[in-house]
């Protein structure tokens, strides 16, 4: 019986899960979920639908809004990231044929750069243009900042290293995602956003998500060491993402969770799967733990105490006082009826009813 105990709840612990569309990777990570007290989310893709669209779009100079978009599109179209491709789309909604551009680079963290006919294109954030010494105006510097602070990612376009507009691109947030973030609190778990993008624009959605602390700026290889300063605090953390910056903060977490819809090194890097994209599972995978837990602990319980009473008066500690001994008949009954109870008694996690979340295609 002691020796089923554990296995038998893990079993049907995890199988409880699968059949609510969360994959558990191993019996360790639905053990650990149960003591994570600080939860970090990646931002886009996580947080937000991860499709994000362009909103604004703004000229300098004699460019047109057109322009902008034309050479935006051209620096994206060798780009894989969420970003690209709303520019992209944006150039095919209006109709702007798009050619293939020279010398494609992504930068990550920052941007994109590109060459086409004699022009030399950028695209991306102040980083960029500030390591590529390009000078932001006041002027630009007050749009860029009004554009963050509604939550927008706007990024900036040099064309022979000129300033030529600002493109902004806005993502919506899942629709779950503020309930959840307040139910974690309710759980006294801390919540956590990161996020590549900038401060401003990060802090204007976290406010929208009820999320007060937030790890903006953060560049894609450095998001495991923000992870490892908080466990070196003594938090317990589990980290929450689906792209391919995130693997590596998957596997620092002491738990990683990956969105479903998230990229395949996200998906084979966490310990906890969501098939259904939908952030309730996070809350639903730490309750199926503590549950799982406290079954575990019932089965040791009971494999336990016919040994503790019966062993002892077994080898006759009643006997001077009452002629008591046991039978051997009766312990061999003792031993049977402690595995059946065990086994039972997991076999009953069975009817665990979890709450259901809806299945949430967004990246299909
Ligand atoms: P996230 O953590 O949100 O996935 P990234 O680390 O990929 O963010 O990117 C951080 C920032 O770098 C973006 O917010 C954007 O300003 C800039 N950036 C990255 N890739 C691109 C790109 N392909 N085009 C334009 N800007 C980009
Ligand atoms: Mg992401």
């Amino acid at each position: 019986a002691l020796g089923m105990a554990t296995p038998t709840a893990i079993l049907v612990g995890t199988g409880k899960g699968a059949e609510n569309g969360i994959l558990i990777k191993s019996g360790e990570a639905l053990e650990r979920a149960k003591k994570i007290n600080t939860i970090i989310f990646d931002k886009t893709g996580t947080l937000t639908k991860g499709k994000p669209e362009v909103t604004d779009i703004v000229t300098l100079g004699k460019t047109s809004e057109r322009d902008v978009l034309f050479y935006s599109a051209l620096a994206e179209k060798g780009s894989e990231h969420p970003l690209a491709e709303a520019i992209l789309n944006k150039a095919k909604e209006k109709k702007i044929s798009v050619p293939h551009a020279g010398k494609f680079r992504a930068i990550s963290g920052k941007g994109v750069s590109a060459s086409y006919r004699n022009k030399n294109i950028l695209l991306g954030n102040r980083a960029l243009m500030n390591a590529e010494r390009i000078r932001i105006t006041d002027e630009i510097e007050s749009s860029l900042a009004s554009l963050e602070n509604r939550g927008k990612t706007a990024m900036l376009v040099a064309v022979n290293r000129k300033i030529a507009g600002i493109i902004a691109v806005a993502d919506t947030l899942k629709d779950e995602a503020v309930d959840v973030v307040e139910k974690l609190g309710k759980m006294n778990i801390d919540v956590i956003m990161i996020t590549g993008d900038n401060e401003r624009t990060a802090r204007a959605v976290a406010s929208n998500l009820g999320i007060d602390n937030v790890l903006a700026a953060v560049l894609p290889g450095k998001k495991s060491a923000e992870i490892k300063k908080l466990q070196r605090s003594g938090k317990v953390v589990a980290m929450v993402g689906d792209g391919i910056n995130d693997a590596p903060a998957l596997a620092q977490a002491d738990i990683g969770i990956a969105i479903g819809s998230g990229t395949d090194v996200a998906l084979e890097t966490g310990q906890i799967v969501l098939i259904k994209n939908n952030l309730n599972d996070v809350i639903n995978a730490i309750k199926l733990s503590k549950y799982t837990m406290r079954k575990i602990k019932q089965n040791l319980f009971w494999a336990f105490i016919y040994n503790v009473a019966g062993i002892p008066v077994a080898a006759g500690i009643l006997y001077p006082y009452s002629g008591l001994l046991l039978s051997p008949i009766i312990a061999a009954g003792a031993m049977a009826f402690s595995s059946i109870f065990v086994v039972g008694n997991s076999a009953l996690m069975k009817r665990y009813k979890m709450e259901q979340s809806q299945l949430r295609r967004h990246h299909i």
